[in-house]
This record gives C-alpha cells, sequence and structure tokens, in this order.
C-alpha cells in the first residue's frame, strides 16, 4: 500500500469523508480513507439526528456514520487510522506524511472537518449527548418546553439562543465578559427576545448531575464578585466557536482568517487535484446533509480529473 500511488486519499471520516468515499469507491478508485483524530466526526458525538432526509423517526448519529462507513467498505473503499503529519501539495504525486508511513496520491480530498470547542470541564464532557450539546440544530428539539443554557458571546452562540427560543420555555446566555464578539444585529435580537436572558461575567464550573446521567443544571461563577451558585437548566449549549482541522495546510491552501479553506466551484482549492468538502470549508450551513453534499461533489470532481489528466 504504502509504494504505490493511490489514485486518491480521503482524510476524514465524518459525513463529508464517508460520502466521498462511497461516491469514490463506486467508481472504482479504491480510496484510501484516513481516520484522523476524531473518527466519524461531530455526528459520533450526538444521539438522534432527525433531519437527515431519508430517515422518517430519525437515526442515531453513531449509526449513520457507521451505516455510512460500511457503505462505503461494501464498495472497496479502505480505512486507515491515523493522523497527517505533513503534506506536500506541490507535486504530483502529492505526498502525504502520517508520522511512521508514507502515501503518494495523485489526488487529496480534505474532509477534516471542525471541531467544536468545549469548556473542557470533566463533568461537561462526560454529559455530552445528555443534554450538553454543540449543535442547536441537532438537539434543541429534545427540550421542547425546557429551560435551556447557551454559552458564548460570538454571533454562534447569538443565533443557537435565537434558534432555541423555538423549543425553550426560557433561554438563558452564560458569557464570561460583560462585552460581546457578536455583531451588533445579532446582539440586539437576542437581547429583545422575550424568552431570552443574559448572565455576563460568568463562567460554568461544573455541569450538573453526571450521578444522574443527565443535565439538571450547572454551578456558575461571577468572576467580578466570586459569588458562586447553583442553576437549574435542563441541557447546555456550547456556542464557544469551532476550530478548522486545517492547520497542516497552513501555507500550501489559502485560509479565512479563522483558518478555514478557502474553495471556489464548491469544492476546489487552488491546488488542481485537491478538493475540501465539508465542516473545515463551510463555516456557513454545517450541516450534515450539507456535508454529504459536498463530499460528493468532490469525488465526482476527482473522477473529472483523473479523466482529464489520462486524456
Ligand atoms: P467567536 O466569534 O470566536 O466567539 C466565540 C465566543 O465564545 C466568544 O464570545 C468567546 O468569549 C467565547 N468563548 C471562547 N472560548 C470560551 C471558553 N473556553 N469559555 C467561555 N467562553 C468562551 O466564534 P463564533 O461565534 O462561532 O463566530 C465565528 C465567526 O463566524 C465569526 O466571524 C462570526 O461572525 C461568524 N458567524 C456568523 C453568523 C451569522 O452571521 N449568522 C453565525 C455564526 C457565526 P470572548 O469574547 O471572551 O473571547
Amino acid at each position: 500500500m504504502e509504494n504505490s500511488v493511490r489514485e486518491t486519499v480521503i482524510l476524514g471520516t465524518g459525513c463529508a469523508g464517508l460520502t466521498a468515499a462511497i461516491y469514490a469507491a463506486r467508481a472504482g478508485l479504491s480510496p484510501l480513507v484516513i481516520e484522523g483524530h476524531e473518527p466519524g466526526g461531530q455526528l459520533s458525538l450526538t444521539t438522534l439526528v432527525e433531519n437527515f432526509p431519508g430517515f422518517p423517526d430519525g437515526i442515531q448519529g453513531p449509526e449513520l456514520i457507521e451505516n455510512m462507513r460500511k457503505q462505503a467498505t461494501r464498495f472497496g473503499a479502505e480505512f486507515m487510522s491515523g493522523h497527517l503529519a505533513a503534506a506536500d501539495l506541490t507535486q504530483q504525486p502529492i505526498k502525504l506524511n502520517l508520522g511512521r508511513q508514507s502515501i503518494e496520491t495523485r489526488t487529496l480530498i480534505i474532509a477534516t472537518g471542525a471541531s467544536a470547542r468545549w469548556l473542557g470541564l470533566p463533568s461537561e464532557q462526560a454529559l455530552i449527548g445528555k443534554g450538553v450539546s454543540s449543535c442547536a440544530t441537532c438537539d434543541g428539539f429534545f427540550f421542547k418546553g425546557l429551560p435551556i443554557t447557551v454559552i458564548g458571546g460570538g454571533d454562534s452562540a447569538m443565533e443557537e439562543a435565537l434558534f432555541l427560543t423555538r423549543f425553550a420555555s426560557k433561554v438563558t446566555l452564560i458569557h464570561r465578559r460583560d462585552s460581546f464578539r457578536a455583531s451588533k444585529i445579532m446582539l440586539d435580537r437576542a437581547r429583545r427576545h422575550e424568552k431570552v436572558e443574559f448572565l455576563t461575567d460568568t463562567v460554568v464550573e461544573e455541569v450538573q448531575d453526571v450521578s444522574r446521567n443527565e443535565v439538571t443544571g450547572l454551578k456558575l461563577r461571577n468572576v467580578k464578585t466570586g459569588k458562586v451558585w447553583d442553576f437549574p437548566t435542563s441541557a447546555m449549549f456550547l456556542g464557544i466557536g469551532h476550530e478548522p482541522n486545517a492547520k497542516m495546510f497552513q501555507g500550501q491552501l489559502d485560509m479565512d482568517s479563522d483558518g478555514y479553506l478557502k474553495t471556489h466551484d464548491f469544492v476546489m482549492t487552488r491546488v488542481p487535484g485537491v478538493f475540501a468538502c465539508g465542516d473545515v470549508q463551510d463555516r456557513r450551513y454545517r450541516q450534515a446533509i450539507t456535508a454529504a453534499g459536498s463530499g460528493c461533489a468532490a469525488a465526482l470532481e476527482v473522477e473529472k480529473f483523473l479523466e482529464e489528466q489520462e486524456r
């Protein structure tokens, strides 16, 4: 495997990478799919997915991912665990360094996703999928009629808070400072909403209640007064940003100021034969279905690129 040049290598096994793998495998390209540090991507961190078309009763995120993986395997995709340490995109074939192993490939699909930022509290990590979530669109529905908390002070937090007012009895937005990164229009919209209330200069010390395996409240601390108190809530949504997983391409591919890969014509990067899809290049929609769609587009472009090279 190491010594032959692959037709295509796919980095990432979230929705985008696995859809690309299904299409590339069915096109007879025997794609090699590298798992990366979060196999399954963000869907593997959610519970019930109710907005992916084709599943009238919803499907568990990890099950959806597992199904896609099986589908790709059935058509001949090969999976390998590993992390990309470095890549040389300046020559053909493209060279990928995975630490102990190096791989050469004619084309590359980057589907490395974006990782949600978390607070990093052990209680938060223990309750992911049980009331702690980084995706309001995915999980808001489960907290109909209940009080919900959103953490963050940027546009994502405002957007999540406003979206969650559709379900929640009340949304409390908790921010660690008293000034906001959010755009004025989004902040004003959230401030004006009757269901949204703000708690500023406040940080979460602990998510309760790990022993009950569900979120019942938060232990909060006011950073100015030092006051600590228990705050009842049914869910905590993180809106503190995402980190695109693209640092390893710095200097070789175009990125925006936050490190998302810049693409043109859907999935094209500035390097011929290198395509990017899913959340690593999409800061706008970030949905499983849009990631899958762009993964499909990337695989079709790989096919087209290889055909044109052979002509
Ligand atoms: P962001 O602008 O970086 O804001 C992240 C927020 O989370 C900040 O308020 C930050 O607090 C807080 N935060 C970060 N780490 C934290 C931690 N460990 N504990 C507590 N709070 C923490 O990220 P974003 O809101 O995702 O937005 C990213 C970009 O996407 C922005 O350019 C934004 O305009 C854009 N966006 C636009 C829309 C829209 O227009 N509809 C929607 C979403 C995002 P500090 O302020 O104290 O650092």
